[in-house]
């Protein structure tokens, strides 16, 4: 691998690595951006097939954080770390405090926290060696589970769809398809459920649907069909990619408003959605609760901040959706196109962050 022709088309940054053979430890700190403040993002710990597929995925990781922080208007810039899982036996955690010490050393221009492999327990090890880590459990003075926020912040980027594509202020009675109902998607069904809204749902594990279905008096839908339903607000919840060039054809609604990431499966499929005259609220813009809530551990959280900083994804799902109209744009487009501005606005390339508290 060429590292700056990928740092460049990553448009990077910094990247750090971290080796420690007492240890075990292996790790690339991607630092795509601290214009706007410290770098926030989780710390992957999982097997990779080689150091090149580790040093991509953050550097991937990173820039995506980068966007959603901006996004919301969060002073921090985006970061991801990876711990390589070693093929040899290893004492966990050494190897975390080894990582710890290594994130201490950036001096608070990157926070981590959990992310696949990694727990609020782990992010505990961390912290006996650097402050620079949150997302811990609420029993420890953290934020606790973020889906209660990503949801609250899904329920708004919907008001705010409902306004622009419908004309409404309220939710009752509006039609809303969830697919996938574990942690955000059950959430985003109690805060929808209690603001007079009808659920379809749709979930692969059967024990999740019965309980939405019990709880909130939902109908449930074959996984295969449900973004087929007839409805006013299509909610992917589930995985990656639900909208694609196989879906689109066949929504019948004219929101797609949900929490998962990486919901167009093609760039291309934006387009496609706003030719069919389908408003599509930009997933790194509606999803951004859990991001939000777990940045206010940082300052010593808060929860009721937390949450009025959530409630603002309306304002930021609203700009996108009014300016996309005005300039004939997919939304998509235009949620990077705001970034860009942020950013370019913030200063140049290296310019120091204030460190994290
Ligand atoms: P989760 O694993 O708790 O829930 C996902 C649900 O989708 C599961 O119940 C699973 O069975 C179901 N599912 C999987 N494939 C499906 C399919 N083909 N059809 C229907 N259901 C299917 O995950 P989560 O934490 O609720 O996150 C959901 C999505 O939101 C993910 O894409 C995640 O990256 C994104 N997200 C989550 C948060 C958060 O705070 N947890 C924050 C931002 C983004």
């Amino acid at each position: 691998m060429n590292v700056f022709e990928q740092m460049s088309a990553h448009d990077y940054g910094e990247l750090h690595f971290g080796l420690d053979e007492d240890t075990g430890l292996r790790s690339v700190v991607a630092l795509h951006d601290t214009r706007l403040g410290p770098a926030i993002g989780g710390c992957r710990f999982i097997r990779y097939e080689n150091d090149d597929a580790a040093v991509i995925d953050a550097l991937r990781l990173a820039r995506a954080m980068t966007y959603k922080a901006a996004l919301a208007r969060l002073p921090h810039g985006g970061g991801k770390a990876v711990i390589i899982e070693p093929s040899e036996p290893f004492d966990r955690p050494s190897l975390l405090r080894s990582f710890g010490r290594m994130v201490d050393g950036l001096a608070g221009r990157y926070v981590t926290t959990e992310d696949s492999g990694t727990s609020p327990q782990d992010m505990e090890v961390v912290r006996s060696v650097t402050d620079h880590v949150c997302g811990f459990a609420k029993d420890s003075g953290g934020s606790g589970d973020p889906s209660p926020f990503t949801a609250l912040g899904v329920r708004r980027g919907i008001e705010a769809c409902a306004k622009v594509k419908l004309g409404r202020s309220d939710l009752e009675g509006l039609r809303v398809a969830v697919q996938g109902v574990g942690n955000v998607g059950y959430n985003l069904c109690k805060e929808l459920a209690a603001l007079g809204a009808t659920l379809m749902i749709a979930d692969v594990r059967d024990s999740v649907t019965q309980r939405v279905a019990d709880e909130l008096r939902a109908s449930v839908v074959a996984s295969a069909a449900i973004h087929r339903q007839e409805c006013d607000v299509y909610a992917p919840c589930a995985l990656g990619g639900a909208i694609n060039d196989r879906t689109v054809p066949e929504l019948r609604c004219p929101i797609v408003a949900g929490a998962a990431n990486n919901q167009l499966a093609e760039d291309r499929n934006g387009e496609d959605l706003r030719k069919a005259g389908i408003l599509y609220a930009p997933d790194y813009a509606i999803n951004a609760g859990g991001l939000i809530n777990v940045a206010q551990e940082i300052k010593g959280y808060d929860a009721d901040k937390a949450r009025a900083r959530t409630e603002q994804v309306y304002d930021t799902i609203l700009e996108i959706c009014q300016r996309a109209e005005s300039e004939a744009l997919p939304t998509h487009e235009v949620a990077d196109n705001i970034v860009r501005e942020i950013l370019s606005n913030a200063g140049t390339r290296f310019s120091t962050a204030p460190p994290a508290p």
